[in-house]
Protein backbone atom coordinates (compact mmCIF):
# COMPACT_ATOMS: atom_id res chain seq x y z
CA UNK A 1 0.00 0.00 0.00
CA UNK A 2 1.38 3.21 -0.72
CA UNK A 3 -0.49 6.71 0.47
CA UNK A 4 1.29 8.41 -3.14
CA UNK A 5 -0.83 12.01 -2.35
CA UNK A 6 -1.70 13.10 0.85
CA UNK A 7 -3.44 16.60 0.94
CA UNK A 8 -6.62 17.22 1.77
CA UNK A 9 -8.45 19.83 -0.66
CA UNK A 10 -7.08 20.44 -4.17
CA UNK A 11 -4.79 23.85 -3.96
CA UNK A 12 -1.05 23.14 -3.81
CA UNK A 13 1.38 25.59 -2.65
CA UNK A 14 5.38 26.03 -2.47
CA UNK A 15 6.46 22.79 -0.25
CA UNK A 16 2.94 21.79 0.18
CA UNK A 17 2.11 17.36 -0.59
CA UNK A 18 -0.15 16.86 -3.59
CA UNK A 19 -3.88 15.71 -3.33
CA UNK A 20 -5.25 12.11 -3.36
CA UNK A 21 -3.99 9.45 -4.64
CA UNK A 22 -3.27 5.47 -3.53
CA UNK A 23 -1.86 2.77 -4.81
CA UNK A 24 -3.25 -0.81 -3.22
CA UNK A 25 -1.32 -3.69 -4.38
CA UNK A 26 -3.35 -7.13 -3.66
CA UNK A 27 -3.23 -10.81 -5.35
CA UNK A 28 -0.66 -8.88 -7.75
CA UNK A 29 -3.33 -6.68 -8.52
CA UNK A 30 -2.08 -2.88 -9.11
CA UNK A 31 -5.08 -1.05 -7.81
CA UNK A 32 -5.08 2.67 -7.93
CA UNK A 33 -7.63 4.29 -5.67
CA UNK A 34 -8.37 8.40 -6.19
CA UNK A 35 -6.09 10.10 -8.84
CA UNK A 36 -5.80 13.48 -7.58
CA UNK A 37 -2.93 15.84 -9.37
CA UNK A 38 0.38 14.24 -8.85
CA UNK A 39 -1.06 10.64 -9.48
CA UNK A 40 1.06 10.09 -12.27
CA UNK A 41 3.78 10.44 -11.50
CA UNK A 42 3.49 9.19 -8.09
CA UNK A 43 2.99 5.91 -9.83
CA UNK A 44 6.19 5.99 -11.71
CA UNK A 45 8.21 7.00 -8.37
CA UNK A 46 6.86 3.91 -6.98
CA UNK A 47 8.37 2.01 -9.91
CA UNK A 48 5.04 1.42 -11.66
CA UNK A 49 4.83 1.38 -15.73
CA UNK A 50 1.69 2.95 -16.11
CA UNK A 51 1.46 0.82 -19.25
CA UNK A 52 0.20 -2.36 -16.29
CA UNK A 53 -2.76 0.07 -15.58
CA UNK A 54 -6.02 -1.88 -15.51
CA UNK A 55 -8.17 -1.07 -12.20
CA UNK A 56 -8.71 2.31 -10.98
CA UNK A 57 -11.78 3.40 -8.14
CA UNK A 58 -12.59 7.20 -7.52
CA UNK A 59 -14.02 7.74 -4.62
CA UNK A 60 -15.92 11.12 -5.20
CA UNK A 61 -16.25 13.72 -8.13
CA UNK A 62 -14.50 16.48 -6.09
CA UNK A 63 -11.23 17.42 -7.71
CA UNK A 64 -8.97 16.62 -5.10
CA UNK A 65 -9.76 12.91 -5.75
CA UNK A 66 -10.28 13.13 -9.51
CA UNK A 67 -8.28 15.82 -12.13
CA UNK A 68 -5.67 13.83 -13.27
CA UNK A 69 -8.05 10.63 -14.09
CA UNK A 70 -7.91 11.59 -17.51
CA UNK A 71 -4.71 12.77 -17.80
CA UNK A 72 -3.10 9.51 -16.07
CA UNK A 73 -5.15 7.31 -18.35
CA UNK A 74 -3.75 9.68 -21.67
CA UNK A 75 -0.45 9.27 -20.26
CA UNK A 76 -0.42 5.54 -19.79
CA UNK A 77 -1.42 5.21 -23.32
CA UNK A 78 1.28 7.21 -24.71
CA UNK A 79 3.33 4.97 -22.26
CA UNK A 80 2.40 1.69 -24.01
CA UNK A 81 -1.39 0.76 -22.50
CA UNK A 82 -2.65 -2.08 -24.60
CA UNK A 83 -4.96 -3.58 -22.54
CA UNK A 84 -8.35 -2.33 -21.05
CA UNK A 85 -8.51 -0.58 -17.98
CA UNK A 86 -11.35 -0.34 -15.97
CA UNK A 87 -12.83 2.60 -13.77
CA UNK A 88 -15.07 2.06 -10.88
CA UNK A 89 -16.56 5.91 -9.90
CA UNK A 90 -19.70 7.24 -9.04
CA UNK A 91 -22.33 8.97 -11.48
CA UNK A 92 -20.49 11.61 -13.19
CA UNK A 93 -17.64 9.96 -13.95
CA UNK A 94 -18.51 8.72 -17.22
CA UNK A 95 -19.56 12.22 -18.11
CA UNK A 96 -16.07 13.51 -17.02
CA UNK A 97 -14.16 10.86 -19.09
CA UNK A 98 -16.48 11.25 -22.21
CA UNK A 99 -15.65 15.21 -22.05
CA UNK A 100 -11.89 14.79 -21.69
CA UNK A 101 -11.86 12.29 -24.57
CA UNK A 102 -13.30 15.62 -26.31
CA UNK A 103 -11.19 17.75 -24.71
CA UNK A 104 -8.09 15.55 -26.59
CA UNK A 105 -9.88 14.93 -29.72
CA UNK A 106 -7.50 16.00 -31.56
CA UNK A 107 -4.25 14.77 -30.26
CA UNK A 108 -5.82 10.95 -29.60
CA UNK A 109 -6.62 10.75 -33.11
CA UNK A 110 -3.29 12.55 -34.38
CA UNK A 111 -1.27 9.42 -32.39
CA UNK A 112 -3.63 7.03 -33.61
CA UNK A 113 -2.67 7.98 -37.14
CA UNK A 114 0.55 9.31 -37.25
CA UNK A 115 1.99 6.54 -33.99
CA UNK A 116 -0.11 3.52 -34.76
CA UNK A 117 -1.46 3.53 -31.46
CA UNK A 118 -4.72 1.75 -30.60
CA UNK A 119 -7.91 3.52 -30.33
CA UNK A 120 -7.44 5.09 -26.61
CA UNK A 121 -11.58 5.23 -26.50
CA UNK A 122 -11.93 1.67 -26.75
CA UNK A 123 -9.31 0.69 -23.63
CA UNK A 124 -11.26 2.50 -21.03
CA UNK A 125 -14.40 1.33 -19.57
CA UNK A 126 -16.00 3.51 -16.99
CA UNK A 127 -18.44 1.63 -14.44
CA UNK A 128 -20.72 3.60 -12.53
CA UNK A 129 -20.55 2.13 -8.86
CA UNK A 130 -22.94 2.49 -5.69
CA UNK A 131 -23.07 1.56 -2.47
CA UNK A 132 -22.77 -2.48 -1.94
CA UNK A 133 -20.93 -4.97 -3.52
CA UNK A 134 -18.93 -3.54 -6.80
CA UNK A 135 -17.16 -6.44 -8.16
CA UNK A 136 -14.66 -9.05 -7.56
CA UNK A 137 -10.93 -9.69 -9.30
CA UNK A 138 -8.65 -12.01 -8.80
CA UNK A 139 -9.85 -12.75 -5.08
CA UNK A 140 -9.89 -9.74 -4.01
CA UNK A 141 -13.55 -8.68 -3.63
CA UNK A 142 -14.38 -4.65 -3.65
CA UNK A 143 -17.11 -2.86 -1.78
CA UNK A 144 -18.68 0.37 -1.54
CA UNK A 145 -20.01 2.81 1.58
CA UNK A 146 -22.06 5.81 0.89
CA UNK A 147 -20.00 8.72 3.32
CA UNK A 148 -21.48 11.86 4.36
CA UNK A 149 -20.21 14.48 2.58
CA UNK A 150 -22.25 17.22 1.67
CA UNK A 151 -23.84 18.58 -0.10
CA UNK A 152 -21.82 15.80 -2.52
CA UNK A 153 -24.35 12.27 -2.30
CA UNK A 154 -22.35 10.12 -4.46
CA UNK A 155 -19.06 9.95 -1.98
CA UNK A 156 -18.34 6.41 -0.99
CA UNK A 157 -15.87 4.29 1.55
CA UNK A 158 -13.90 1.22 -0.30
CA UNK A 159 -13.32 -2.00 1.26
CA UNK A 160 -10.92 -4.16 -0.44
CA UNK A 161 -10.91 -7.78 1.05
CA UNK A 162 -9.15 -10.90 0.04
CA UNK A 163 -8.68 -14.17 2.11
CA UNK A 164 -5.73 -12.32 3.89
CA UNK A 165 -6.07 -8.54 4.17
CA UNK A 166 -8.88 -6.16 4.48
CA UNK A 167 -7.88 -2.73 3.60
CA UNK A 168 -10.79 0.02 4.50
CA UNK A 169 -10.40 3.74 2.49
CA UNK A 170 -12.58 6.13 4.17
CA UNK A 171 -12.88 8.47 1.25
CA UNK A 172 -14.39 11.82 2.72
CA UNK A 173 -16.54 11.75 5.34
CA UNK A 174 -17.99 13.21 8.36
CA UNK A 175 -18.04 10.95 11.21
CA UNK A 176 -20.13 7.84 10.42
CA UNK A 177 -21.18 5.37 12.62
CA UNK A 178 -21.84 2.99 9.78
CA UNK A 179 -18.18 2.94 8.81
CA UNK A 180 -17.24 1.04 11.65
CA UNK A 181 -19.27 -1.89 10.79
CA UNK A 182 -18.23 -1.29 7.28
CA UNK A 183 -14.18 -1.20 8.56
CA UNK A 184 -14.92 -4.19 10.85
CA UNK A 185 -11.62 -5.87 11.84
CA UNK A 186 -9.82 -3.79 9.35
CA UNK A 187 -6.38 -4.98 8.70
CA UNK A 188 -5.52 -1.21 7.54
CA UNK A 189 -8.31 1.72 8.03
CA UNK A 190 -7.32 4.78 5.77
CA UNK A 191 -8.65 7.25 7.03
CA UNK A 192 -8.93 10.89 6.28
CA UNK A 193 -8.39 13.80 9.16
CA UNK A 194 -8.51 17.15 10.28
CA UNK A 195 -6.99 18.52 13.08
CA UNK A 196 -9.66 21.04 14.36
CA UNK A 197 -7.35 23.13 16.54
CA UNK A 198 -5.38 24.56 13.38
CA UNK A 199 -9.12 25.49 11.26
CA UNK A 200 -8.68 28.91 12.29
CA UNK A 201 -5.57 29.35 10.93
CA UNK A 202 -6.64 27.79 7.79
CA UNK A 203 -9.59 29.29 6.92
CA UNK A 204 -8.00 32.80 7.56
CA UNK A 205 -5.03 31.67 4.76
CA UNK A 206 -7.25 30.04 2.30
CA UNK A 207 -10.98 30.96 2.97
CA UNK A 208 -12.64 33.88 1.41
CA UNK A 209 -13.26 35.84 4.10
CA UNK A 210 -16.91 33.74 4.75
CA UNK A 211 -17.30 31.27 6.98
CA UNK A 212 -18.78 28.90 4.53
CA UNK A 213 -15.44 27.22 4.02
CA UNK A 214 -15.00 26.31 7.96
CA UNK A 215 -18.86 25.10 7.64
CA UNK A 216 -18.02 22.92 4.70
CA UNK A 217 -15.05 21.75 6.79
CA UNK A 218 -17.06 20.86 10.12
CA UNK A 219 -19.49 19.49 8.22
CA UNK A 220 -17.75 17.54 5.68
CA UNK A 221 -14.93 16.23 7.10
CA UNK A 222 -13.60 14.24 10.41
CA UNK A 223 -11.58 15.44 13.32
CA UNK A 224 -8.14 13.28 14.32
CA UNK A 225 -10.16 12.72 17.33
CA UNK A 226 -13.37 11.37 15.91
CA UNK A 227 -11.51 9.41 13.54
CA UNK A 228 -9.41 7.58 16.35
CA UNK A 229 -13.09 7.02 18.18
CA UNK A 230 -14.27 5.25 14.52
CA UNK A 231 -10.82 3.10 14.61
CA UNK A 232 -11.57 1.54 17.86
CA UNK A 233 -15.05 0.96 17.50
CA UNK A 234 -14.18 -1.07 14.08
CA UNK A 235 -11.45 -2.70 15.88
CA UNK A 236 -9.17 -1.87 13.19
CA UNK A 237 -5.67 -2.87 13.67
CA UNK A 238 -3.74 -0.04 12.06
CA UNK A 239 -4.77 3.28 11.12
CA UNK A 240 -2.95 5.35 8.25
CA UNK A 241 -4.13 9.35 8.81
CA UNK A 242 -4.55 10.64 5.37
CA UNK A 243 -6.37 13.30 3.46
CA UNK A 244 -4.81 15.75 6.19
CA UNK A 245 -6.13 19.06 6.98
CA UNK A 246 -3.98 21.11 7.33
CA UNK A 247 -1.62 19.65 5.37
CA UNK A 248 0.84 22.51 4.55
CA UNK A 249 0.98 24.74 7.70
CA UNK A 250 4.18 24.89 9.48
CA UNK A 251 2.93 25.19 12.77
CA UNK A 252 1.39 21.53 12.99
CA UNK A 253 3.68 18.27 12.04
CA UNK A 254 3.11 14.76 12.89
CA UNK A 255 3.10 15.23 16.83
CA UNK A 256 0.23 17.36 16.51
CA UNK A 257 -1.50 14.42 14.56
CA UNK A 258 -0.51 11.53 17.69
CA UNK A 259 -1.67 13.80 19.95
CA UNK A 260 -5.03 14.42 18.66
CA UNK A 261 -5.28 10.28 18.49
CA UNK A 262 -3.75 9.28 21.75
CA UNK A 263 -6.17 8.11 24.27
CA UNK A 264 -8.74 7.66 21.86
CA UNK A 265 -7.04 4.53 19.80
CA UNK A 266 -4.38 2.22 20.89
CA UNK A 267 -3.60 0.14 17.61
CA UNK A 268 -0.59 1.31 15.34
CA UNK A 269 -0.87 4.99 14.04
CA UNK A 270 0.42 6.17 11.11
CA UNK A 271 0.88 9.54 10.04
CA UNK A 272 0.76 9.91 6.17
CA UNK A 273 3.10 11.31 4.17
CA UNK A 274 3.56 11.75 0.18
CA UNK A 275 5.02 8.40 -0.93
CA UNK A 276 4.42 6.66 2.25
CA UNK A 277 4.71 2.16 1.89
CA UNK A 278 2.71 0.27 4.19
CA UNK A 279 3.53 -3.33 4.45
CA UNK A 280 0.58 -5.34 4.51
ZN1 LIG B 1 -11.06 15.59 -0.66
ZN1 LIG C 1 -14.39 15.63 -0.97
Amino acid sequence: MVLLGTKGGPAIRPGSSMPTSNLLCLEGEQIVVDCGLGVSRGLVDQGMQLRDLSLIFITHLHSDHYLELGPLLHTAWTAGLKTRVDVYGPAGVDAYWQAFLASMRADIDLRIEDEGRPDLRDLVAIHVMDAGHVMVRNGVAVSALRTEHPPLVDTFALSFKTDGVHVVFSGDTAPLPALEDFARGADLLIHEAMLKSALPALTARVGNGSEKLMQHLLRSHTSAHDVAQTATRAGATRLALSHLIPSDDPSYGPQDWHDAVAGHYDGALIVGHDGLRIDL
